[in-house]
């Protein structure tokens, strides 16, 4: 059967370089999956660097030509290495980190403190400390435990320590319940609606030791629509012209956090970076002109959106099962890899689309299930997609995962974390070896 490569790659999905060659094997980067795979095993994770530092850029270019002052900041948390915030710091981005460990990574890779923000729900007073000892350029300040504990903390440090506010405007951006953060009913933030965020920046602003440099919100991941933004913007900056009239907040700082998508399925293309660009920067000014307020420094936090379609997750078939009753047919593939590197479709119900990575367009087209193989029903990578005959020792390329998979995986199984390859006009470099069992044993105390 003669099946369009373009149908059964749907390229928009994967890298930017993404080929097939003669041998009918997917290329990432020039390099050969296959290839890879037989030298650096699988499961293996292939970020291409065209694409990172394509969407690095056309961050930086897209906002930066609508809007005067930007900076972009890459939210860590989506996946970081130190070879992979060595190229964020390459190509000028800031960064939003959550805890002390992604301080640290970062800080491996030779960034300075100024350009970074410190989020989290609850910061630590330890995790606090240590940010403003080492000159953390801002905190985004969240509820009111944080407030007094970063004052009590700056005042001891002899610091006035620049912060924005977190605010939860209370926008649905019609995700996944789970990855919602800006509705009312979630822990992250401070309502706008309660009159709580009021109370808020009037403590901040009453504090000598904290400088409230502007307002913060951040809607959820991914949103697959430009509306939730352009709301967001529109309460948050109501609630800063109230606020400059009532505690005389200036707010020369907003940031509409991230969450801009990435596609994973054939059928459901993202918004481009110029579609987000345009929503949020002319929301932006139209609600500080209304409001007659100057045009704020915009700081946007992609992080998904950044290393999200760079990433593709390598996987070498195995053992296989079928199911063929009357009711039911079903045919699971195992591949070598599930949950233990990428937990998103257990716990989300995430989708993603797959390729044969060892035989892209070549064989009969036979309808799969694509299992993990840690012991839980629930690991099931991809449900009933249509590749050619997969048989052992085959190659499985999931593309998309750049994002949330590296970033949350976990040892569950006692599995070994998979190695992270970084690939470039057909050089591939690992930049993150796999687990080994000294790793895993390294913590054991016997
Ligand atoms: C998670 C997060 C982001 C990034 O979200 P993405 O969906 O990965 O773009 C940005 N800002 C804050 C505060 C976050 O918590």
């Amino acid at each position: 059967m003669a099946i369009p490569r373009q149908a059964l790659l749907n390229l928009s999905i994967f890298p930017t370089t993404t080929l097939v060659n003669e041998r009918d094997h997917l290329v990432l980067g020039g390099c050969d999956a296959v290839e890879l795979a037989a030298r650096f095993g699988t499961p293996l994770y292939v970020f291409d660097e065209a694409t990172l530092r394509g969407q690095c850029r056309a961050f930086k270019a897209e906002f930066g030509q609508r809007y005067p002052d930007v900076s972009i900041h890459y939210a860590c948390k989506a996946t970081i290495t130190v070879g992979l915030a060595r190229i964020f710091k390459e190509e000028g981005l800031g960064l939003d980190v959550v805890s002390l460990g992604e301080f640290a990574i970062v800080r491996a890779a030779g960034y300075t403190p100024e350009g970074i923000v410190f989020h989290g729900n609850n910061k630590g007073p330890d995790e606090l400390r240590q940010a403003m000892a080492w000159g953390i350029g801002r905190i985004a300040l969240d509820n009111f435990h944080e407030i007094a504990l970063a004052e009590g903390i700056a005042a001891e440090l002899g610091r006035r320590q620049p912060v924005l506010l977190r605010v939860s405007p209370n926008v649905d951006p019609h995700t996944h319940e789970k990855t919602t953060t800006g509705v009312l009913d979630s822990k992250f933030g401070i309502p706008i609606t309660t009159g709580q965020a009021a109370e808020a920046v009037r403590l901040i602003q009453a504090s000598p030791h904290l400088e409230l440099t502007g307002l913060h919100c951040h809607l959820g991941s991914p949103i697959f629509e430009l509306e939730p933004y352009q709301t967001a913007i529109e309460v948050t900056f109501a609630f800063a012209a109230e606020m400059a009239r009532r505690h005389g907040l200036q707010m020369r700082e907003f940031s509409p956090g991230g969450g801009m998508a990435v596609q994973y399925l054939g059928p459901s293309p993202a918004p481009t970076i110029a579609q987000y660009a345009r929503a949020v920067c002319d929301a932006v000014k139209a609600e500080a002109a209304r409001w007659k307020l100057p045009l704020p420094r915009l700081m946007v936090e992609p992080g998904r959106a950044i290393v999200g379609q760079a990433g593709v997750a390598l996987y070498t078939v195995g053992a296989s099962k079928e199911i063929d009753t009357p009711q039911l047919q079903r045919k699971y593939v195992a591949l070598d890899g599930g949950m233990a590197d990428n937990i998103r479709p257990a716990i989300y119900g995430s989708r993603y689309e797959a390729a044969a990575a060892s035989h892209v367009t070549s064989g009969p087209l036979e309808k799969v299930t694509l299992a993990g193989k840690y012991c839980e029903s629930g690991d099931i990578l991809v449900k009933d997609i249509e590749l050619p005959r997969l048989a052992p020792g085959d190659l499985v390329a999931i593309p998309a995962s750049g994002a949330y998979c590296i970033a949350m995986s976990s040892n569950y199984n006692a599995a070994l974390k998979p190695a992270i390859v970084l690939v470039r006009d057909g050089q591939a470099r690992l930049i993150r070896r796999r687990e080994t069992f000294e790793d895993l044993l390294r913590c054991e105390v016997v």
